[in-house]
């Protein structure tokens, strides 16, 4: 990385056409979905009822058709398909691992792709979603990071990689059998592509809908947001969302997170804490996790392990290593295990959990950073072949 390199890239941004045909209900919240209801002739005094019983069809039961909502009388439902739909993003593939990891590749309105990844334990259940078409920012280690074309998931396509997991998954309640209180999707992670906190409030409104205890009911505790420092947009995650925080925090002296994390120029490690400290006040949550990437002979000292503790002395906290998941031309190389221990053992001596995530999912470029879309990557090999041929 060379100092004069971008700290974002810009955000393509797709005209907002009036939505063509009729309105998709997914992604709408409460407010607006009674809204779109009375616009449609719903009386007044009925609207709050409708919203309710449409609600949970959709996020309870995950029903598409509305002719399946058969509490609503033939009247109302012919009403509701004449103006509206319920809309998923589209699945285009999906990958397991030999570990059980799932991959799927979701497609989005104007074509373009996310990865969304299921990572299966024995207590839980994670899914890992997007936020984000790539990402603006361009950390050094990330795969993400490298891809140029980005824009902003709106609330349906977000809460959707919820939605079509548990379709994935067969999690759906029996209509008529008995209450299912399986959870195999039980935890939420905002750790795929992009920059959730740069997209606030889609991501807000998707976690409201997931959160919202008549559908699909996941509970804050159970959704983690993970930032590499939008410091001003911290507090806010703690008022309008309240979900656990982690953070990419991956080193410990200013000189080092500039060039791994350069958003790091814009608010610093200093800045970074303050709105850190402020975090569990403020949303009434237990621990920060504190994500720290691997990387060979740039992180991995134990003079970086001391600093990190010294550092966040009075945030209570966990911190994640996270071994270093290498991508095709990646300028970093993974930690070596015995470093990675020895690291781990520090932070845990001051007092601190120091998990080291497993990399899951491997074998189908699963794992953390290496999510990046396939067209996009088929479009860089299409190039280098291009250039290949042009060369001669
Ligand atoms: N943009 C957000 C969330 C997505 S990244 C953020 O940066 O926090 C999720 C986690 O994976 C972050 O901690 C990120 O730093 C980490 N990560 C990115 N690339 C990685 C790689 N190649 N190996 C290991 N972790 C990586
Ligand atoms: Fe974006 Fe997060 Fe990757 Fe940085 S680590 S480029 S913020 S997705």
């Amino acid at each position: 990385m060379t100092a004069t390199a971008p700290i974002t890239q810009d955000l393509v941004t797709i005209p907002r056409k009036a939505p063509e045909g009729p309105l998709n209900l997914v992604g709408l919240s409460r407010d607006a979905m009674r809204d779109a209801f009375l616009a449609a002739g719903t009386p007044e005094k009925q609207v709050k009822m409708r919203v309710n019983q449409v609600w949970q069809w959709i996020y309870y039961w995950g029903v598409r058709d509305f002719a399946d909502m058969t509490n609503l009388s033939k009247d109302y439902r012919q009403l509701l398909s004449d103006n509206f739909v319920i809309r998923l993003p589209e699945m285009v593939s999906r990958n397991v691992s030999a570990d059980g990891t799932r991959k799927y590749l979701v497609r989005i309105a104007g074509g373009h792709e996310v990865e969304v990844v299921y990572i299966p334990e024995s207590d839980r259940g994670t899914l890992c979603i997007s936020s984000q078409v790539g990402c603006t920012l361009t950390c050094s280690f990330c795969h993400t990071g490298t891809q140029k074309l980005v824009r902003n998931l709106t609330p349906d396509e977000i809460v959707g990689q919820v939605m079509l997991a548990r379709d994935d998954l067969g999690e759906w309640p029996e209509r008529g059998g008995p209450k299912n209180e399986t959870r195999l999707l039980s935890n939420v992670v905002l750790m795929g592509m992009g920059e959730p906190l740069y997209n606030f409030d889609n991501v807000r409104d998707a976690m409201k809908i997931v959160m919202d205890g008549e559908g699909i009911a996941l509970s804050r505790r159970r959704i983690t947001l993970s930032t590499s420092g939008i410091v001003p947009e911290i507090a806010r995650c703690a008022e309008e969302i309240g979900c656990q925080l982690a953070v990419s925090f991956h080193a410990t002296t200013d000189e080092v997170r500039n060039k791994l994390v350069p958003i790091n120029k814009k608010w610093n490690i200093e800045a970074l804490l303050g709105a850190l400290k402020e975090y569990p006040r403020l949303s009434n949550s237990e621990r920060i996790t504190f994500e720290y990437v691997m990387l060979k002979d740039v992180n991995d000292s134990d003079a970086d392990a001391r600093r990190l503790v010294n550092l966040i002395k009075g945030i209570p906290a966990k911190i994640n290593l996270i071994p270093f998941n290498e991508w095709p031309g990646a300028p970093y190389e993974r930690s070596d295990w015995s470093r990675i221990e020895a690291f781990a053992d520090i932070v845990y001596k001051a007092g601190y959990a120091s998990p080291i995530r497993t990399p899951r999912g491997e074998d189908i470029m699963a794992a953390c950073g290496q999510l990046k879309s396939a067209t996009e990557r088929a479009r860089k090999s299409r190039k280098a072949i291009e250039a290949e041929a042009a060369r001669g």
